[in-house]
């Protein structure tokens, strides 16, 4: 390996990095490169029983200490993290090939916010009194117990914090599976958790395919399962649980619009547009993908965006004035090749970008298609890449019924400005996570998710504690029982 801060083996189980080379190997690819920079191996069944019985066996003394406690571990976290910024950044870049300008501001940083909201939240999680008469009752706030989080390759820390934190908030346990493609930054997120306190077995790191995930997923001892990933895996993760009757989060795929009105402020709609399709160049699941313009901006609004994105920088990832990077395999490449091909051949118009850069690693334009219709596989598809479909309307009524025509249900966004065009827009979107002039914006603060087939439950804010616990009921009479006979 070439970088700093690499972790040093393949699991990071019972509070220690663990190999077992008898996995399977899994290579580890730097994306602006194509070049392997790292090996580690996929989970054999005994690793993945050491993880669970690991994780099954910390529970109980984890819920038993205070939330303070608890919190207090959590935030030291956040603190290393933050400390180490740079480090777990680079790391990032390496190992999803997203540039570092991104990785910076929007990963180990988002993973600590993650670590510093629960964290604090910890010590205020609690159940409720109800008074009936002279009886009462009272809820206490439980943990599920042992949570598998399952990860996607384009947010690898964030989506590790995302799960880990709110999780371990409320007591429960973890063994996080990362995605195959990116399995390296997660195991320092666990590195880190340790050295700021957390008991060994509390979050449990191992590595592998779909198997790995299924075996997990289907084991006994598992009470909940939050995965991100695509929503065929999600069908398939959430039937699986469902045998096991345990909870789930999902959050899955997207295709989501964003409607840009003739009164919308032009430079800030086409940066949202922007934002919201060629950020980690384009592998960002609430990408609003279907840009609907209203006519009478579309030419203006077409000619801005092909200036802005022309000024893209794309480059080593690892200079700071590098604003677009490659894709993350060569697999992920080809499939939004395979896209750009289709929108061609079913006759959208290519405004800019289209072509695979003549450069080792996995390197495509920008691209831009103008003229789409709701038929066109481009404009149904996730294509998870940095491919834009704008397409034209003339209506709210007519595009507020276009943007909702699709089984997915992530987010939505809309630029204009008249205020109570916004607010009934908003309300009327078929979507979890929606902006108002913005777009892709994600704070700890708000909860993240998608309604539809783009998942189940939320993460982030308060919401997601009631996804990571469960509530006892406990009846207490104060006089005599009055039993019939
Ligand atoms: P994917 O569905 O291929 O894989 C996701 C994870 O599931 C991986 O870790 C994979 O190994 C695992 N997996 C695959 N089959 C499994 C099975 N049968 N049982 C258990 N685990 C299994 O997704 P991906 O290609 O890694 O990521 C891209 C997808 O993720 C896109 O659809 C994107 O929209 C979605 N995503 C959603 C969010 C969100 O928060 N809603 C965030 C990021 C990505």
């Amino acid at each position: 390996m070439t970088y700093p801060t690499q972790p040093t083996a393949s699991h990071f189980i019972d509070g220690t990095y663990v190999e077992d080379s008898a996995g399977t190997p899994i290579d580890v690819i730097y994306p602006a490169t194509g070049k392997v920079i790292a090996r580690v191996h996929s989970a054999t069944p005994a690793i993945v029983e050491r993880a669970l019985a690991s994780a099954r066996a910390a529970q109980a003394q984890w819920a038993a200490m205070t939330g303070a406690e608890r919190g207090r571990i959590l935030r030291r976290a956040a603190d290393l993290m933050r400390a180490r910024n740079h480090d777990l950044s680079v790391l990032e870049t390496y190992d999803t090939g997203k540039p570092y300008q991104e990785t910076s501001v929007a990963d180990a940083t988002s993973g600590a916010d993650a670590l510093e909201y629960f964290g604090g939240m910890a010590a205020t999680l609690a159940g409720q009194h109800i008074q009936l008469g002279q009886d009462w009752v009272y809820t206490r706030r439980e943990p599920l117990g042992v949570c598998v989080g399952i990860g996607a390759w384009n947010y690898p820390t964030q989506i590790a914090c995302w799960k880990g934190a709110p999780a371990m908030a409320c007591g429960n346990t973890m063994v996080f599976k990362p995605s195959e493609t990116t399995p390296l930054s997660a195991l320092k997120v666990a590195e880190i958790l340790v050295e700021a306190g957390l008991p060994a077995g509390v979050f449990n790191v191992i590595q592998g395919l779909g198997d790995v995930g299924a075996a997990l997923v289907t084991d006994p001892r598992v009470d909940k399962v939050s995965l991100t990933g695509s929503v065929p895996t999600g069908k398939k993760v959430y039937a699986a649980a469902a045998a096991g009757m345990k909870h789930v989060t999902m959050e899955l795929g997207g295709k989501s619009p964003l409607l840009v009105f003739d009164d919308a402020h032009l430079d800030n709609a086409v940066g949202g547009a922007i934002l919201g399709n060629f950020y980690s160049s384009g592998q960002v699941c609430s990408n609003g993908t279907r840009v609907f313009v209203q006519k009478g901006i579309k030419e203006a609004f077409l000619t801005r965006l092909a200036e802005r994105v022309g000024k893209a920088v794309i480059g080593d990832p690892m200079d700071p004035d590098t604003s677009f990077g490659p894709m993350v395999s060569q697999r992920q490449m080809e499939i939004v090749e395979g896209y750009i091909a289709r929108g061609i051949a079913e006759g959208a118009r290519l405004v800019c970008g289209g072509n695979r850069l003549n450069r080792d690693g996995f390197w495509l334009q920008p691209t831009v298609f103008a003229d789409v219709t709701d038929d066109m596989t481009i404009a149904r598809e996730e294509i998870f890449g940095p491919v834009m479909s704008v397409l034209d309307f003339e209506t709210e009524e007519e595009a507020m019924a276009r943007a909702n025509a699709t089984e997915f249900g992530l987010s939505a966004g809309v630029f204009t400005s008249d205020m109570t065009r916004a607010h009934r827009v908003a309300a009327g979107f078929q979507a979890g996570a929606c902006f108002i002039n913005s777009y892709n914006d994600a704070p700890v603060e708000a909860p993240f998710g998608g309604m539809k087939m783009s998942g189940v439950g939320r993460e982030n804010s308060a919401a997601a504690i009631e996804h990571y616990s469960q509530l006892k009921s406990v009846y207490v009479r104060m006089g005599d029982v009055e039993a019939p006979y």
